[in-house]
């Protein structure tokens, strides 16, 4: 490899990054400075994701001081035109689980070196907070609670970056009201794949701004987001029931969804032949009566569990009471199955890294995640239920099985996401870990199983973290969306620079 890299320690305490190898053609040596530095050594995280399935290592990784640092990289990999192949992939915390943020020979912009200063703005009734793009969820949490506020969408995990949430979508318990994380920013900033910087919104560059809202990586990279807030409660009831019947469960989901007064989280698992309600990875949920959850037995049967969250302060908490029974006296559960906790509202939303915190202990975090995420219309959940609930899969023991319906009139058509087409669809989320390499391939397998039935019985069903091998796919993936896709790409990354790693556009490298 014809590396060439020095650092120079001029006024400006400037790195320069000396591009010109392993291009098919040799280019004359190109400086990029920088404020931050590059690393040729010891850039093995860069070349893996928490789905720990696919590894390639980068080229370089750059650790970006100023968002000044993104901008010349890229603009010096745009300049070298066609005669390279070297791409850029922003990695936010490494969470993709097919290698969507890995850029092979290329260069990975760690973007949590970018972390800066975070500005909650309360002006009128739309506060905000501006947060650099690198920057934890937990983090701009715990910012904008200071100011008594927080961000209206969640995901289920906060230890994700705001640019790697917002390039798929966001979704969580919250997503029936508020919609995905994408619904709820109003300002970006965007490097695009010829570096230039650009601000946009729904008034300024909106083409981009919205191309951006889901675009998986490929218009730019986000360097800061405004994002949407709304006054913070202290406290959450967090409520789980179970049914044995999918009809009744989905039934009493929707209802919940669609009525005005309603609880602040709605979520629900499947639970296939295994015991202990509280015992799985994902949660931290400790009810009152732990011992009678835990001995609650699936055997052979497949249940769904209603998960359920009110939020409150503490003058509020008889009249939460009273809302919450009247809410669950509609729903037809079985009665003996009510277990009820109440935690502080950063407990809840950062629940699933008190799981994560007792499996790294365990080395337990670390195992390949063969995830399978899908987004199912309404009126196919049944028939979908019926085909893979007890059949396909049968048991959960290797992971827990979300599932939750959702308002499709809460998430903007213009953004890039793509969802099922219907009013109402519903995420499936398998979340399953593989303790040995026997254990992956028959989780691969049954993944395969599901997609090959999803297709065989027209679902019209869409992957949401999706994962394709060839163009074809993600052109049905779009379905009609493609042809505004690939203009954005052109319009935004011509040369294909950007986030190579989720396999759509390829750079093609042209011979002089
Ligand atoms: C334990 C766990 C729980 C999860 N729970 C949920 C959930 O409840 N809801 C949900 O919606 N998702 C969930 N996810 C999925 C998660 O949202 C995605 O994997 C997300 O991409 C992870 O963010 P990241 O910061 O690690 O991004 P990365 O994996 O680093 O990047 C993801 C993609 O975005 C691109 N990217 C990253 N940063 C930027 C940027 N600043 N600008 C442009 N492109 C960028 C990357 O190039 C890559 O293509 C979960 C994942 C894990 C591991």
């Amino acid at each position: 490899m014809l590396l060439k890299q020095h650092t120079t320690t001029n006024i400006l305490s400037t790195t320069v990054l000396l591009l010109c190898c392993c291009m098919p053609l040799s280019l004359p040596t190109v400086p990029i400075p920088v404020h931050g530095r590059f690393t040729f050594d010891g850039n093995e995280f860069a070349g893996r994701d928490f789905g720990n399935q696919l590894h390639s290592l980068p080229w370089a990784v750059l650790h970006p001081k100023k968002v000044s640092d993104v901008a010349s990289t890229i603009k010096h990999v745009w300049h070298m035109g066609l005669a390279s192949a070297m791409t850029v992939a922003a990695r936010g915390h490494g969470h993709s689980l097919l290698g969507q943020a890995q850029a092979p020979h290329g260069i990975v912009i760690s973007m949590e070196s970018l972390r800066g200063e975070m500005q909650v703005v309360i002006k009128g009734k739309s506060p905000y907070v501006d947060a650099p793009a690198g920057e934890l969820w937990i983090n701009v949490l715990h910012h904008c609670l200071i100011h008594g506020l927080a961000p209206k969408s969640w995901t289920d995990y906060l230890h994700l970056t705001v640019g790697g949430t917002l390039s798929n979508a966001g979704i969580s318990g919250q997503a029936f009201r508020h919609g995905p994380q994408i619904s709820n920013v109003h300002q970006l900033e965007v490097i695009t794949g010829k570096g230039e910087v650009v601000v946009c919104s729904e008034e300024k560059n909106a083409d981009l701004f919205h191309g951006v809202l889901g675009g998986l990586g490929q218009f730019g990279i986000i360097t800061r987001a405004r994002i949407s807030l709304e006054p913070a409660p202290k406290r959450v009831k967090w409520i789980r029931v179970v049914y044995s019947d999918f009809a009744t469960f989905a039934r009493d989901q929707e209802r919940l969804i669609y009525a005005e007064k309603t609880f602040d989280y709605i979520e629900g698992l499947v639970i296939v032949n295994r015991t202990g309600l509280i015992n799985n990875w994902r949660s931290s949920f400790d009810p009152q009566d732990p011992d009678e959850a835990n001995q609650f037995v699936s055997d052979g049967r497949t249940l769904f569990c209603l998960e359920l969250t009110m939020n409150f302060n503490p003058d509020e908490e008889a009249h939460i009471d009273k809302d919450i029974e009247s809410l669950l006296s509609e729903l037809s559960y079985i009665p003996s199955t009510l277990f009820v906790t109440q935690v502080s509202y950063v407990e809840f939303l950062d629940r699933v890294h008190a799981a994560e915190l007792k499996l790294r202990s365990k080395g337990l975090w670390d195992l390949p995640h063969p995830w399978l995420n899908l987004l199912i219309p309404r009126s196919k959940i049944h028939t979908f239920a019926d085909g893979v609930f007890g059949n396909i899969l049968t048991d959960t023991n290797s992971g827990p099985v979300l599932i939750y319906p959702v308002n499709k009139s809460k998430w903007d058509n213009r953004t890039s996401f793509v969802t099922p087409d219907e009013d109402v669809f519903y995420l499936v989320a398998f979340l399953p870990h593989a303790a040995e390499s026997e254990g992956l391939q028959q989780l691969q397998d049954q993944n395969r199983r599901i997609l090959n039935f999803c297709d065989s019985a027209e679902l019209g069903v869409k992957q949401y973290l999706p994962h394709y091998e060839s163009q074809e796919e993600w052109r049905a993936h779009f379905g009609p969306r493609w042809e505004i896709f690939a203009q954005r790409k052109s319009a935004y990354d011509p040369l294909a620079i950007l986030a190579p790693g989720q396999r759509i556009f390829q750079k093609s490298i042209s011979i002089l």
